[in-house]
């Protein structure tokens, strides 16, 4: 069907362009800063007034504009950032439209006062319309003043939020870029008051101990990742958080963005828990990867090769952060690392880090105890053990359930005769179900000679498992208990791992002990038993501190 159409008078043209992007004092301030990041500044002072709806204003320290490039700044598609239409597939900086600095002067009263270093310069625009130039006494950088946003338009100024909304969009935003952009100072003034003073920081991690509350930040583990073009940086929360939170910060190519797909993936590689992962996340693709192109407030991107993307951070998130983040190994040479008297601990095991995980320092807490013991026992029941970083307690039976059930499943462990073989007399149900699952419990290690009926006799058990008689009394009781998951066999490895796992109540040798952790931490989904219980839990020493009030 074809439409009608209409040509739009030149100031109503104007504000549509505005329309799209400068919706609200937050999208003026965006606009601000990312000119100011893109001028080079490394300081970059944010100031609103009643929200932004007064007044909003961004001073930085950048290159500035030289005299004669100030009124062009302000015109549409006056921009220094592209030149050609090739350079769309190439954005490097924030900008290149060139019309943010005309949207806004045309819905504000703006002034711009900027310095190349050699001239300072002042414009002063109403409405779109240039009402004056001067030199000015400035020596760098530039600052934007936007009073009176959307004076002459009513009806969207009515549609913006409480001056208290507006503010604290604005305040998100600023910390939004200040995850992003660690090595420049920040400052937000609301009405007068300090709201925000982020420093120039070393690293990600030195930042985010700024932007996000302490219980998260104390869970955060470093993610460094670069293969082929791709970079990811980022702090990912432990698996065994737990805490109700809002803290999801994610960048691509220095670009703030929504990406639902990204953020599934990450809370799949967590395997979908109740409550999902704080993290920041920073990735980095060649630009011509990336377009920047599909919006206007450009909050959304696109990754041309967005399954690939998807596949490494996938990957590298399940290898370093939710299984293997830590990987336990006794030390071979135990001059790699420590002092000397760490060095008489021969067997002590380690959290060691992969080499792709470069940890900030902090995150290393060096054992200062020597003279103790590996591991501890409690009550039978729980096993303690020193780390790096603090502590980790594993639950002994749930701890083993879960090695006994990764290898049986991967069919890796192969299976022990019986010194003493087992004899079991079925009831008619048992008996059902074991001619139902013999096959599948010999691929899992379990083996059985048939006797007389109904009496069958378990002669081989998976390696590495504590079975007695009355372990495994139960078993096709239990198995029987499936219903109609009996045809599973992971639903039967679990019940299996859970008759010939190590049973609270048993005591362990030093050796057994080193040997569960290490398995443990060889496994796949170490944290949880496979039923979905907790395996291991770790404390590390910021939070022994925390609740020694030792800050
Ligand atoms: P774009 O950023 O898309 O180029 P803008 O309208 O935001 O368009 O800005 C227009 C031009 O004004 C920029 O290309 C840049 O040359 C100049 N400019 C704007 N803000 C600053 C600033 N804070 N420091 C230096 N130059 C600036
Ligand atoms: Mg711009």
């Amino acid at each position: 069907m074809m439409s009608r159409i209409e040509i739009l008078a030149p100031d109503v043209r104007g504000k549509i362009a505005a329309g799209e992007v400068i919706t609200r004092p937050v999208s003026v301030v965006k606009e601000l800063i990312e000119n100011a990041l893109d001028a080079g500044a490394t300081r970059i002072d944010i100031s609103v007034d009643e929200g932004g709806k007064r007044k909003c204003s961004v001073n930085d320290n950048g290159t500035g504009m030289a005299p004669d490039d100030l009124a062009r700044a302000v015109e549409r598609y006056g921009t220094s950032k592209i030149h050609a239409v090739d350079d769309i597939e190439r954005i490097a900086t924030y900008g290149f439209r060139g019309e943010a600095l005309a949207s806004i002067a045309q819905v504000s009263h703006l002034e711009i006062e900027t310095s190349d270093k050699h001239h300072g310069s002042r414009i002063t625009v109403h409405g779109g319309i240039i009402k004056g130039t001067a030199a000015s006494c400035r020596t760098q950088g530039t600052r934007v003043s936007v009073t009176d946003l959307f004076y002459n338009l009513p009806v969207r100024a009515r549609f913006l939020k409480s001056a208290q909304r507006e503010k604290q969009l604005i305040i998100d935003l600023i910390r939004e870029y200040a995850a992003i952009c660690t090595d420049k100072h920040f400052t937000v003034t609301t009405d007068d008051r300090e709201a925000l003073n982020i420093p120039a920081s070393h690293d990600l991690a030195e930042r985010m101990r700024l932007l996000v509350p302490r219980p998260i930040y104390e869970m955060f583990m470093p993610l460094t990742v670069h293969i082929g073009g791709v970079q990811i940086a980022g702090l990912f929360t432990r698996p065994d958080f737990q805490e109700r939170h809002r803290v999801t910060f994610l960048s691509i190519n220095d670009r703030p963005v929504k990406y639902p797909r990204l953020y599934r993936t990450i809370v799949h590689a967590y395997q979908d828990p109740k409550s999902p992962p704080a993290f920041v996340l920073h990735i980095r693709v060649p630009p011509e990867q990336v377009d920047v192109n599909i919006h206007p407030t450009k909050h959304e991107v696109k990754l041309r090769d967005e399954r690939y993307v998807v596949d490494i951070l996938s990957e590298s998130l399940k290898k370093y952060i939710v299984t293997g983040s830590s990987v336990f190994t006794k030390r071979m040479d135990d001059r790699t690392y420590g002092t000397s008297e760490q060095r008489s601990d021969v067997h002590h095991p380690q959290f060691i880090q992969d080499t792709m995980m470069e940890g900030p320092k902090h995150y290393a807490v060096q054992r200062t105890e020597h003279d103790v013991r590996e591991f501890w026992q409690v009550h039978d029941m729980f096993v303690f053990a020193q780390t790096r970083s603090g502590l980790i307690i594993l639950d002994q039976h749930a701890a083993h359930e879960r090695i006994i059930y990764e290898s049986i499943m991967q069919g890796k462990c192969g299976s022990q005769r019986l010194l003493f073989p087992i004899t079991l007399d079925l009831t008619v149900e048992e008996y059902h179900t074991y001619r139902k699952t013999k096959i599948i419990l010999h691929d899992l290690g379990i083996d059985f000679k048939e006797f007389s009926s109904r009496t069958v006799v378990i002669d081989s058990v998976p390696t590495d498992t504590r079975v007695n008689r009355d372990d495994l009394v139960p078993l096709f009781r239990d198995i029987d208990g499936l219903g109609n998951l009996i045809k599973e066999k992971a639903e039967i490895a679990k019940v299996v791992a859970c008759h010939t796992a190590i049973k609270a109540g048993q005591r362990l040798s030093e050796i057994e002990m080193q040997n569960l952790i290490d398995r443990l931490f060889a496994c796949e989904h170490p944290y949880t038993c496979p039923h979905g219980r907790p395996a291991v839990i770790r404390m590390s020493m910021d939070e022994l501190a925390a609740k020694f009030g030792r800050t």
